[in-house]
């Protein structure tokens, strides 16, 4: 895989988990804080940590954000900087700009700018949460667009010892089943009408809310 060059704006809890993930994988990873104590905490996590005002344009350019492959903005609470940062790398021509908003506005203003990626991390996590509460067999819920979703879960017990065909969830639901995986590695990703399921596999579906939501219903 080639190595890639990361910038992470802003050190809080996503900030910190997006910057030393990416370290740990292999990156080269550029942190800034405003706040020295976050540098330092930060100093051993990545390749490089600098305090700097990710909303002064010239300490951006004197650490060559410019040529970094993807800068994630994660400033949540001070939505101003997030919206000047990410302003000042925009112009500045970074090709992938990743941005951390705190609710829909930040969003929108964010969408405007023109940035690639907008992340709503409390708010999907928190959907994602939810869904598990719905059923112990629901591990994660993926939203593709505003109406489209994937859905994981561990095959029920009404549907062990059956084939796709049998369960014609399609038919039923008018959702797809994508990908089977069973046991540690083993995953089926051109599930066929007679595969059978079988105890603890993991099904991944994808299909419209409204009908994820009918069969999440008959699993809760
Ligand atoms: P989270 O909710 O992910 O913890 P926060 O908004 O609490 O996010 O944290 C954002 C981080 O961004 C903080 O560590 C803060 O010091 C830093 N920060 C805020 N403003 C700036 C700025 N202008 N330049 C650089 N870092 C900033």
């Amino acid at each position: 895989m080639k190595q890639k060059q990361y910038a992470v704006l802003g050190l809080g809890r996503f900030g910190g988990s997006i910057a030393t993930s990416l370290y740990n994988m292999g990156h080269e990873v550029l942190a800034i804080d405003i706040n020295e104590d976050k540098v330092q905490a930060y100093s051993n996590a990545v390749s490089q940590a600098v305090q700097a005002d990710s909303t002064d344009e010239k300490a951006l350019k004197a650490l060559g954000i410019r040529n970094f492959s993807v800068v994630v903005v994660a400033i949540g609470q001070d939505i101003q900087a997030s919206i000047m940062a990410s302003l000042i790398v925009k112009e500045m021509g970074v090709k992938h700009i990743v941005v951390k908003a705190q609710n829909d506005l930040h969003g929108k203003v964010l969408e405007k700018i023109g940035v690639d990626r907008v992340v709503f991390p409390e708010r999907d996590m928190g959907a994602r949460v939810a869904h598990n509460l719905l059923s112990p067999n629901i591990i994660d819920f993926i939203e593709l667009s505003p109406e489209y979703s994937i859905l994981e879960f561990v095959a029920t017990k009404s549907m062990v010892g059956k084939s796709l065909i049998e369960l014609n969830i399609r038919a039923k639901y008018g959702i797809n089943i994508m990908a089977i995986k069973s046991g540690k590695n083993k995953i089926n990703v051109a599930p066929m009408a007679t595969d059978v399921v079988q105890e603890d596999d993991v099904l991944v579906v994808v299909g419209h809310k409204e009908d994820l939501k009918v069969f999440e219903g008959k699993m809760a």
